[in-house]
């Protein structure tokens, strides 16, 4: 089946060549993200592969629908960027890759977490400059401190298991229990109990209409002073100018993140020669207590081969007219 690629990138490229090495897909590769000036490079391909900055919106969707786009192949877990429900209208089925590698993005959470702590990013550029002072490195033990997450899904219970490892308190949040997450050690508890108790709040909850900013002022305010946020989740999760000032304040001790609300503008890109306009970045760029990577939390050799080899499979089975298992609808 002939398969529009939008937003490649080289690796996106080298794995989903691996994943169709049997020659079953016509991949067509667009570096271009998907959007409406771009969905009309996909006419005559009955299916369409995006990434999480791709735009699927309902006037997107029109465009690619009357292009002949039957199938939305999501390669990412998040669906936040599709309009389903115009999806849904136009007889346009969409598929995501529900579950890859949650080990990938709970270590990168983890990493995040450790970095912004001990300093790494600071005296990793320290000691390139024979700086070898300790001034302003000082972290703490995670060991015996409280960490809450936020979402005790894959992802939020592999970083539950990986922190008890460290011997921390682990309590989560979520709407749905899991009987996975109390049984390894961990306990659910209330907003509130997060907010006064939590040294580290991880956050692995979809975006949905429900959870968007769950980090703001209000929230911020009620955390306990110094704690630490890590977010490898979805950027619209927090309110960014309030964790700016929260940071200003000293409310927040760090934030690492993985994720921008704004990322669709920046991220995936090489920007280095170019004057960034979005201040709410660079201001927090500039701080020291702060860590930001490029949306990738995925990014493992086994992550990509499973992203690519389940995408491809969807296609096929699409194609073959089976019941799509990875099939997502509007709820
Ligand atoms: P999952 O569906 O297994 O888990 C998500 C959990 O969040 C569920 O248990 C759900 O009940 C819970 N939840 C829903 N609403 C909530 C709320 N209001 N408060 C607290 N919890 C709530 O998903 P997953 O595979 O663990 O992925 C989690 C998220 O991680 C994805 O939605 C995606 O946004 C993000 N993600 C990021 C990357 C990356 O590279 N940075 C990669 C993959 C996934």
């Amino acid at each position: 089946m002939d398969i529009a690629v939008f937003g490649t990138t080289p690796y996106d490229r080298r794995y989903l060549e691996d994943a169709n090495a049997d020659g079953l897909h016509q991949l067509k590769f667009f570096d271009a993200s998907l959007n409406t000036q771009s969905a009309g490079l996909a006419a005559g391909c009955p299916a369409v592969c995006i990434f999480v900055n791709d735009n699927a919106d309902a006037a997107v969707l029109d465009i690619l629908h009357r292009g002949g786009t039957r199938l939305v192949a999501l390669r990412c877990t998040g669906f936040n960027n599709i309009d389903l429900k115009a999806a849904a209208s136009l007889g346009i089925r969409v598929v995501r890759v529900v579950s890859y590698s949650p080990n990938s993005v709970a270590e990168h959470a983890v990493a995040l977490l450790m970095a912004i702590n001990r300093k790494i990013h600071r005296a990793y550029n320290r000691t390139r400059d024979s700086n070898f002072s300790l001034d302003g490195l000082i972290g703490f033990d995670l060991a015996g401190k409280t960490v809450a997450v936020v979402g005790t899904g894959k992802i939020g219970r592999v970083f539950a298991r990986i922190m008890l490892g460290f011997g921390c308190d682990v309590i989560g949040y979520d709407p749905e229990r899991s009987p996975e997450f109390e049984a390894m050690g961990a306990r659910y508890a209330q907003p509130g109990e997060i907010g006064e108790k939590a040294d580290v709040v991880s956050l692995h909850c979809p975006l949905t209409p429900a959870t968007h900013h769950i980090m703001n002022a209000e929230t911020l305010a009620r955390a306990k002073p110094g704690a630490l946020l890590i977010n490898t989740s979805r950027g619209g999760l927090i309110d960014t100018e309030a964790v700016v000032d929260a940071l200003k304040s000293g409310q927040l001790g760090g934030l690492a993140i993985d994720v921008y609300e704004q990322e669709a503008d920046l991220f995936f890109r090489d920007l280095s020669s170019v004057v960034i306009t979005d201040d709410l970045i660079q201001r927090l760029i500039s701080f020291p207590n702060v860590i930001v990577t490029g949306h990738q939390a995925f990014l493992t050799r086994e992550a990509l081969t499973t992203i690519c080899e389940t995408t491809l499979r969807s296609v096929s089975a699409f194609e073959r007219n089976e019941a799509l298992e990875n099939e997502i609808r509007a709820g």
